[in-house]
């Protein structure tokens, strides 16, 4: 079976389990533009990447109406070039990076979107030692008041990742009681980025608006 044939059953298949309303990002990062010139000729519009340097080299490959989504970390050296390229940014979890995403976004005349990521660790109680990042749950209205300051910001909503190996049903549920807290404040604030290839249908039950899928459409890095 060629590349392309084999993407074309995967997204496929990953789009006839999706509820309606529910925008599938996927997640490109370590596979080749030719991957995403083939998603591209099939429909799909928003991908994820990890790293900035590989978001900033494909954003200025491809096509322009694209929506790249950052989710991976985020560093104060690399944040001009990650405002630059991102339509979403889904990892934001540190209120000094917020203060300069807006600071950077304001000089290029554009409003970052950014999702607050919410380390979702301790809700499995499994899980002791967190290197996952993400802010406390318990810090999302305090993290949020702040952020809706910030001129050059759109809070969009809430991100978060289940951990590994543990059943991610209590996480994906706390996750949309974050939802929930943040639309009190920040009315606008409706998404909600959960699931990847192991848990989006999981995911969608609990109300992801964004599911963030790789390996089942690129397969293994
Ligand atoms: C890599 C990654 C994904 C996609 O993971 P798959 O298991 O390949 O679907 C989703 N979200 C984040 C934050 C990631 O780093």
């Amino acid at each position: 079976m060629s590349r392309q044939i084999q993407i074309k059953a995967a997204l496929d298949q990953v789009r006839s389990e999706m509820s309606s309303g529910v925008e599938l990002i996927v997640v490109t990062k370590t596979f080749p533009l030719s991957d995403l010139e083939t998603l591209y000729s099939f429909g799909e519009r928003h991908f994820g990447e990890n790293r900035q340097s590989e978001l900033s080299q494909k954003a200025a490959t491809l096509e322009r109406d694209i929506n790249w989504h950052f989710q991976g970390g985020l560093q104060s050296n690399k944040l001009r070039a990650i405002v630059s390229a991102s339509t979403y940014i889904h990892s934001l979890d540190q209120l000094h990076h917020a203060a300069k995403i807006s600071e950077i976004a304001v000089e290029l005349k554009k409003r970052q979107r950014c999702f607050i990521q919410i380390n979702l660790d301790s809700v499995e109680s499994r899980v002791e030692s967190s290197k996952r990042s993400g802010i406390d749950p318990s810090e999302l209205s305090a993290f949020t008041q702040r952020a809706l300051e910030l001129p050059g910001l759109v809070i969009v909503g809430v991100m978060g990742v289940a951990p590994l190996n543990t059943d991610p049903r209590p996480c994906f549920a706390s996750l949309n009681q974050m939802s929930q807290e943040i639309l009190k404040i920040a009315p606008n604030a409706r998404f909600i980025s959960a699931g990847m290839s192991g848990d989006y249908q999981i995911a969608m039950e609990y109300g992801a608006t964004h599911i963030r899928v790789g390996s089942s459409i690129l397969g293994l890095r």
